[in-house]
This record gives C-alpha cells, sequence and structure tokens, in this order.
C-alpha cells in the first residue's frame, strides 16, 4: 500500500478515513508466533479494544488467534465474527458480577481481579473454572498515564493477597485454570518485564489446576525515529526457554498466552484527513484539518505522538507546522512538526493508527465517526461506512414542549 493508494482510498471514501493494511497485522502476528516458536502451546488473544471492527476480528480469527475482551459487548462482537467461545478470555476491571455471570454463561474463559467478586463468583459457580488476574507491583510500563502495574493501580488482585486468594479458592471448590498479569502498555526493558513474569511463575506453582498463564501484553512498536521498542525476539526467546522450564518442575504442559492491541494493529493504520486551512498566524503556521479529537483522541489524551506525512506533496519543501483538529477547544495533532509543504486541500497522513483510534472516537461536536476500509489482497474494502445524521439522531426521543408558558 503506497501513498498513491492511499490517495485513492481519500478520494473514493471522503476523509477523514481510517486505513488499515491487512499486510501488516498479517506479519505482526507471524512474528509474534514466530518468537515464542519455542513455546510448546501459544495463545495469542487479540485485544479487541485497540480496534474492534468486527473485519479485524475475522482477520484474526482466520489466524488462529483468540480475543481478550473487556465488555460484555466486545465479548458478543468477538461471538458475531465467529470467533470459538474457548478462545476468548474475559479480563475486565470493575465490572458488575452479573456481567462477569453473563460472559462465563456464554462460555468464555473468565478472569478475575478482585477478591470481592472472586469469592462471590466461587460460592455461586463452583463449577466455572477461572483465571485470576495478579499486580505483580511491577511497572513495566514507562507511561504514567497508561500503566497498571504499580502499588496503586486499581488492576489486578495484590501478590501480597495470594494467601487471601487460596482461602477462598479452598472455601468454595472453585478452580483456577489460569493466572495472568498486564503490567502496562509499552514494555521498554525486557529485564523488568521477566523480573515481573519470575513473580507470576512463583504464583502459578501454588496453583494445581493451571491449563495456561498469561502475560498480558504493554509490547510496545515505534512511533517515531528512534523509538525504543520491544525486542520481541529477544524476550521470545527468553521467556520461552523459562517457560518450558516452568513447565518441567510444574509436570505438566500448559499454554503460554499473550494479549497484544497495540503490537498487532498499531502500524496497521493510516489516518488520513484532508486540509481545509492554512493559517498563518506572526509566530506559527497552522494546519487545520476536517477531523478533531474526536477522531483521534491520542495526542490530546495521552500526548502520543503521531507521524504526519503530507502525501498529496511528498516531495515539497519540509516546513514547520502545527497541525490542529476543528473542534471547538484546544485540538492539537502535533505541534510544530516538519511536514512537506501544506496546501489547502492536501490530505494527511497520520502513523500508528490502528490502535486506539478509530476504537476511542466519538460524535462529539455532533460529527460523523469516519469510515474505516481494509487493504486487503491489493485493493481496498470498505468495512465501516462513514456515519450519517441518522446515526446522530438514533435513539433520541424528540419532546416538543408545546405546553411550555414562559411567563
Ligand atoms: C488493553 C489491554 C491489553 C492490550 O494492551 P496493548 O498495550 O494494546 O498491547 C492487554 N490486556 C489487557 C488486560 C488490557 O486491558
Amino acid at each position: 500500500m503506497n501513498n498513491q493508494d492511499l490517495l485513492s482510498i481519500a478520494r473514493e471514501h471522503g476523509s477523514p478515513v481510517y486505513v488499515y493494511d491487512a499486510n501488516v497485522i498479517v506479519a505482526q502476528y507471524e512474528r509474534l508466533v514466530s518468537a515464542f516458536a519455542k513455546a510448546k502451546n501459544l495463545r495469542i488473544h487479540y485485544a479487541v479494544k485497540a480496534l474492534s471492527n468486527i473485519s479485524i476480528l475475522k482477520l484474526f480469527k482466520q489466524l488462529g488467534a483468540g480475543l481478550d475482551t473487556v465488555s460484555l459487548q466486545e465479548v458478543e462482537l468477538g461471538l458475531a465474527a465467529g470467533v470459538d467461545p474457548k478462545k476468548i478470555i474475559f479480563t475486565p476491571n470493575g465490572v458488575s458480577l452479573e456481567e462477569i455471570e453473563k460472559v462465563a454463561e456464554k462460555g468464555v474463559q473468565i478472569n478475575i481481579d478482585n477478591l470481592s467478586i472472586l469469592e462471590q463468583f466461587g460460592s455461586k459457580h463452583p463449577r466455572t473454572p477461572v483465571c485470576i488476574r495478579i499486580n505483580p507491583h511491577v511497572m513495566a510500563g514507562g507511561n504514567a498515564n497508561i500503566s497498571v502495574g504499580h502499588i496503586d493501580s486499581k488492576f489486578g488482585i495484590s501478590i501480597h493477597q495470594i494467601p487471601h486468594i487460596l482461602r477462598i479458592v479452598e472455601n468454595t471448590g472453585m478452580t483456577v485454570n489460569g493466572v495472568h498479569m498486564h503490567t502496562g502498555s509499552d514494555i521498554l526493558d525486557i529485564g523488568v518485564f521477566l523480573y515481573a513474569t519470575e513473580i507470576l511463575f512463583e504464583t502459578a506453582a501454588k496453583f494445581k489446576d493451571l491449563e495456561f498463564i498469561d502475560f498480558g501484553s504493554g509490547f510496545k512498536v515505534p512511533y517515531k525515529e528512534g523509538d525504543v521498542s520491544t525486542d520481541i525476539e529477544d524476550l521470545g526467546e527468553q521467556l520461552s526457554e523459562r517457560f518450558n522450564a516452568f513447565c518441567k518442575s510444574y509436570g505438566r504442559d500448559i499454554t503460554m498466552a499473550f494479549e497484544p492491541g497495540k503490537f498487532l494493529v498499531s502500524e496497521a493504520g493510516h489516518f488520513l484527513a484532508q486540509v481545509n486551512v492554512v493559517k498563518q498566524t506572526t509566530s506559527t503556521v497552522f494546519a487545520g484539518v476536517d477531523s478533531g479529537f474526536n477522531h483521534l483522541i491520542r495526542p490530546m489524551l495521552y500526548g502520543s505522538y503521531h507521524g504526519i506525512k503530507n502525501i498529496s506533496n511528498p516531495g515539497g519543501k519540509n516546513r514547520f507546522y502545527s497541525v490542529v483538529g476543528y473542534i471547538c477547544e484546544t485540538d492539537t495533532f502535533a505541534n510544530n512538526r516538519q511536514i512537506s509543504e501544506i496546501t489547502e486541500g492536501d490530505i494527511l497522513s497520520f502513523s500508528n493508527a490502528g490502535a486506539y483510534c478509530f476504537s476511542m472516537a466519538s460524535n462529539y461536536n455532533s460529527r460523523y465517526r469516519p469510515a474505516e476500509v481494509l487493504w486487503y489482497d491489493g485493493a481496498a474494502h470498505l468495512i465501516r461506512e462513514r456515519e450519517t445524521m441518522k446515526d446522530i439522531l438514533k435513539g433520541q426521543h424528540q419532546l416538543n414542549f408545546e405546553e411550555l408558558v414562559i411567563s
């Protein structure tokens, strides 16, 4: 998929539009599988929340992946995509017992991340095996906004509460068939991650009925030149070997599971927006596009960096721009960025737009959410239509206030 392909997609489907390259998704999936090739039983659960279009889920199903889900609705999407419920894991945080029960009824593997629900669920459904989410209190992630492993984190059951877990398991007669951790996004240091896995192995050894250990995700991908990314091949080599040794001492081969989102889809995505206006102020040149944080919130929410290219004028002279959106409050995609000279009407392409971009889009300012296109087999396939006024009004009940008297 080259610039010309992207431009023709923008022409045909309009802007703004999300475009995903299936080849990149497949390549990342295969890269992950071969990195962990030494592990006997490997299962990759794609984290649906990163990009939840049903065609993307079907692509993962075809690749043999399972799904990692965080809501009943994501579970239902996965089932609608035809994914075997046994290959879906439900890893929510702070949801009700009722929601967990509904998911368990569908035959989906549930993962419990607090003692209260563990005790309630185990008392009511001792025959349904559960996985438990452990917080090893190791912060692998570099970004404090998205880190989930530290001591005050709301995620997981503290490693210091293992005796309590064991007591609940014994008292209820329930089965723990998996242990899980997800230390946070953005693993910069493999050593830190491996240290956390040692804590998980130590925990795992305390449970007799394990079928799998889920090591979560947080595999980092580069967003800009010079970015550190997780050395997945090195991690795969070291962790597979350690996992096999664990299986030996455990007395049985169990499954090694991961649940990456970003690693699998981030780099596959391009977000295309058209420049509405080039505005020169005394100090800055603004390029204002036909989109905003309603469609791509990561820069405003996390300060995330997304590469921006002017694909209408790729060979132009580089100039400095602040790229901004049309939302009526501060809405900045990038400050002081070198981009080849921009003319009104040009199409800008934002990179790393596969993960947490469309899935976080909203209708703020009553704008339509963009279309989504999948580049597959050398052609563009529309996988979600741009919204219309019907979507904006959907479900709204209109009161007419005919009797209202203004005194
Ligand atoms: C969001 C999430 C993931 C995926 O994280 P990435 O950084 O996108 O790989 C995995 N596991 C759980 C429990 C999550 O909440």
